[in-house]
């Protein structure tokens, strides 16, 4: 497994604009946001893709449900609704092999699916 710039994030080797950290799970703006929020929520083991994942990882995967359940209320977004997203492989568009959940809200957001 190869590690991705979300390692040096989590390990504070490069500049992020971190909202969360704890021993599983760690939050930081994304770098070119789509939304007014927009928090990428990741774990804090590498895990490259949905299709990695094991029965170990379920309790880190459970943190980023409540992790996005604080930030998203500490955003304000909570009430009017948001997005969680996890992209997966080249159809799923994902660019960066360390799986991340994409918490985007803060205004009325497009149709689930561009094209
Ligand atoms: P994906 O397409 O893999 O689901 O999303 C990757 C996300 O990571 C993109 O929204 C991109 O803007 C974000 N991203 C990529 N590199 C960095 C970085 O170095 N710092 C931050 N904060 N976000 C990044």
């Amino acid at each position: 497994m190869e590690e991705t710039i979300f390692s040096q994030i989590i390990r504070k080797e490069i500049p992020a604009d971190i909202v969360y950290q704890d021993d599983l799970v760690t939050a930081f703006r994304d770098i070119n946001p789509k939304a007014p929020t927009h928090i990428l929520i990741i774990p804090n083991v590498l895990i490259p893709t949905v299709n990695d994942v094991k029965p170990e990882h379920e309790q880190t995967l459970g943190r980023l449900f409540t992790v996005a359940a604080k930030l998203a209320k500490e955003e304000n977004v909570a009430e009017d609704g948001y997005r969680l997203m996890m992209n997966c492989n080249a159809h799923g568009r994902q660019e960066v092999y360390h799986i991340h959940m994409h918490l985007l809200g803060g205004k009325p957001l497009g149709p689930m699916l561009a094209e």
